[in-house]
């Protein structure tokens, strides 16, 4: 059994990050090996912005927009930001969900912090689905502002009904924001299909290199012109900074190669998390899945082990990587606020793991971690009963 790097563990932590693919590195080094800022009018300056310009082109490809309507960032925590503080405007509604990542939570906290009647959350269910039919309500009584929802859940995989919610709120003349950090390369999306204003993303969620992303404005969005940061005007004055070239060609690589066979890759990873959960529900039937589960991202299983402590599995595992709650909350002792919100109790969201899969993910590597949870989980729950007497 092989891993990504040809090692022995069992790499399921895609959402996290996913593997760089080769593609992509090998794109990553040439780069890097090739002076030229993508301003520069010389010839080594104007190669860069070529290769700038194919990279926009393959990932306009991906997302179905023209290369215009993309500006690079260095990744979705930044596109959310500036996709938020660009929409936003005081005393107008920010529609949004208690189950964002943080990049869109804090980022929506912070901008209405002076008028807090603005943020609206709207309700999420026992499966983890954003009840959409309350933006009627919100809307009855109020018009205008942002609706930014995500895409894909970081933590469950579930789905948000996007077509709805950008109807919704385009009748009442508020623009529509998506955090897709989660659903690009791994399910087909099309923005023009979709409707919706702004749409945030990352390369490492899709086997591009860290550290670079994008936000898609579609073009003629009533935007104003609120750039994060300012300084040499590059990204037509949206996002001044030397372009990340390697970044940037690294992540049209990735986006290319994802673009290729995606509906057929996300059935073989869907079903290998199918595999993986028959074999844990077989092997520990206490488990649960949550979220939706005909609603939900092809490679992400969230699976609570009631009463086994997720850190005490995770590390009685070291073979395989998984993570509890999600990673960019990791090192914090919170229990993720997803999970509460869809109203487990902390108990359980302590009992959570999340294992995410993605196109590197090998048969050999789901069943070699299914074995190795089970054994783990097995080998905590023995250990707490011994300590406390039977769970
Ligand atoms: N949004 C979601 C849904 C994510 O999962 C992540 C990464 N965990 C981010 C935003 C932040 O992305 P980045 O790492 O590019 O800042």
């Amino acid at each position: 059994m092989n891993g990504p790097n040809g090692s022995d563990t069992s790499y399921l932590d895609y959402n996290a990050t996913a593997p760089i693919r080769p593609e992509a590195a090998a794109a990553v080094i040439e780069a890097m090996q090739s002076v030229g800022n993508a301003s520069s009018m010389h010839r080594p300056g104007r190669q860069a912005a070529y290769r700038v310009d194919v990279a926009r082109q393959q990932l306009a490809d991906l997302l179905n927009c023209s290369p215009g309507e993309i500006i690079f960032t260095s990744g979705a925590t930044e596109a959310n930001n500036l996709a938020l503080r660009a929409a936003y405007t005081a005393g107008n509604p920010l529609v949004t969900t208690p189950v964002e990542h943080p990049a869109v939570l804090e980022t929506a906290r912070t901008v209405t912090a002076e008028q807090p009647d603005d943020l609206v959350l709207l309700p999420v269910g026992t499966d983890g689905l954003v009840d959409l039919g309350a933006l009627d309500q919100v809307f009855a009584a109020r018009h205008g502002g942002v609706v930014s929802l995500m895409a894909a859940n970081n933590e469950t995989g579930v789905l948000t009904d996007l077509r709805v919610a950008a109807k919704a709120a385009c009748e009442a003349g508020a623009l529509v924001h998506t955090d897709a950090t989660q659903i690009i390369g791994r399910l087909p999306v099309d923005v023009a299909e979709l409707d919706v204003d702004l749409l945030s993303l990352s390369a490492h969620k899709f086997g591009g290199p860290q550290g670079v992303g994008a936000l898609y404005v579609r073009r003629g969005a009533p935007l104003p012109h609120r750039p994060l940061l300012v300084g040499g005007g590059q990204e037509r004055g949206w996002r001044a900074g030397t372009l990340n070239v390697a970044g940037i060609i690294g992540m049209g690589a990735a986006a290319m190669a994802a673009h290729r066979g995606l509906i057929e890759e996300a059935e073989r990873i869907a079903s290998l998390r199918d595999r993986l959960e028959l074999l844990l529900a077989r092997d520990l039937p206490r488990c649960r899945f949550n979220g939706r589960r005909d609603q939900r991202l092809p490679g992400v299983t969230s699976v609570t082990f009631p009463g086994v402590p997720a850190d005490a599995v995770l590390a009685a595992m070291p073979d395989v990587a998984a993570s509890e709650g999600s990673a960019c909350a990791s090192g914090a002792p919170t229990p993720s606020h997803v999970l509460l919100a869809m109203g487990l109790s902390r108990e359980d969201a302590d009992s959570t793991i999340r294992f995410s899969l993605g196109y590197a993910t090998t048969a050999a590597e789901v069943e070699h971690a299914a074995q190795a949870v089970v054994r783990a989980v097995t080998q905590v729950r023995s250990a707490l009963a011994e300590a406390h007497g039977p769970r």
